[in-house]
């Protein structure tokens, strides 16, 4: 049983596992954070830091030795790092989600093996397999690394005039699928939780705008049909029960319309607290970080319920100059992430406004 003063792991340092250790203090619990980067923002918030790399058994081990559970900020967790984890503490979400989310090739299989609709997609070994996937498939089709893709990375769009040989070679021969292109009229994504003992509950549907492929707004309600929504909740539902999955995750789908009828297909799960789901914080009456704690941990969920329209906007790069500003703004939630250096494309904090609900 964990209680408030037990101690909660966790792996990875960014700004999820920031907000996951501060929605943790706020319950009672003591946090330690494993990070390789003696700078990860994570580590201003925690009790205890450890700083070493993902595969350094010794210091896994004497992590898991002293927390009562671990969960993690990443999908990217090698296998053998929650495998070591795993045998001296609790892991939560399980190895298993960690697997299904890391291979886009399995990830696919799964969901559609679940009867959910996800693009068509195939993987292929040499150049002769591609070739005759893409002409299975046909075109626009998308080329994507089975692991280790994110925010666009290890992404090519095959559309007419492009050689898929050559394509290919771009993200260097990597173990890849092919999948035809969704022409989607909106990104959405279910931010949901599931305990051990199956309890489930969703945030409201929303919708994601990108920007040079990393998410730049989400918006509460998606603007979607009744039935739309409740089919999308439906699909994140049945992916968590079948993980046997605890904690938050989300679920990244495409909306199609066709025919003046809306349709979801799945794109990916990520086992974890999502970027999606920052709106929460301000948002709801329970954030996704306090969700989360409290999924791992066992405990009773919180309320989902969406406090107005919300809409949740990431601030990148030299956006987050703008704090000022931001702060002056009534009832301008803002984020900051303290991380020193503003890079381009770096998310260094988010603001969330919410509205009054239209009618
Ligand atoms: P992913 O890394 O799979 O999340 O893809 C990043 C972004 O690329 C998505 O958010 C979409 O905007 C776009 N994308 C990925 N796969 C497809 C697809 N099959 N059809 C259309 N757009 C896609």
């Amino acid at each position: 049983m964990i209680r408030p003063g037990c101690t909660l792991g966790i792996l990875g340092g960014g700004q999820l596992g920031r907000m996951i250790a501060m929605a943790a203090a706020q319950l009672g619990l003591r946090t330690h954070v494993y990070a390789p980067d003696e700078n990860s923002p994570a580590f201003e918030v925690a009790a205890e830091c450890t700083v070493a790399a993902y595969e350094d058994e010794a210091n896994l081990v004497r992590f898991a030795k002293a927390v009562d559970l671990v969960t993690y900020e990443f999908e990217n967790v090698p296998s053998e790092t929650a495998a070591t984890l795993s045998t001296h503490t609790l892991l939560a979400p399980n190895a298993q989600a960690l697997a299904v989310s890391q291979d886009r090739f399995l990830e696919k299989s799964f969901i559609a093996g679940l009867g959910i609709d996800v693009a068509p997609f195939a993987t292929f070994s040499d150049e002769a397999e591609l070739v005759e996937a893409l002409e299975r498939i046909g075109r626009p089709a998308v080329l994507k690394t089975r692991r280790f893709g994110y925010d666009g990375k290890g992404q090519v769009m095959i559309r007419a005039d492009v050689d898929p040989v050559a394509a290919w070679a771009e993200i260097g021969r990597a173990s890849s699928i092919i999948e035809g292109f969704v022409p989607f009229e909106r990104e959405v994504s279910v931010v949901a939780a599931r305990t051990a003992s199956g309890a489930f509950a969703a945030y409201d549907l929303c919708a994601n705008e990108h920007s040079h492929h990393i998410l730049d707004t989400t918006r509460v309600p998606a603007g979607v049909s009744r039935e739309t929504e409740e089919q999308a909740i439906r699909i994140a539902r049945s992916i968590a029960d079948a993980l046997d999955y605890v904690g938050v995750l989300a679920v990244e789908m495409f909306l199609v319309t066709e025919g003046g009828r809306e349709r979801l297909v799945v794109n990916e799960i990520a086992p974890r607290v999502h970027n999606s789901g920052h709106w929460t914080l301000g948002g709801a009456v329970t954030s996704q970080f306090e969700q989360h704690v409290r999924a791992v941990c066992g405990w009773p969920l919180g309320s989902t319920t969406r406090l107005g329209r919300v809409e949740m906007k990431n601030l990148i790069g030299h956006d987050a100059d703008a704090w000022e500003e931001i702060l002056a703004e009534p009832g301008a939630h803002l984020h900051l992430y303290g991380k020193a250096e503003a890079r381009a494309g770096r998310k260094m904090g988010h603001v969330t406004r919410v509205f009054p609900e239209r009618d």
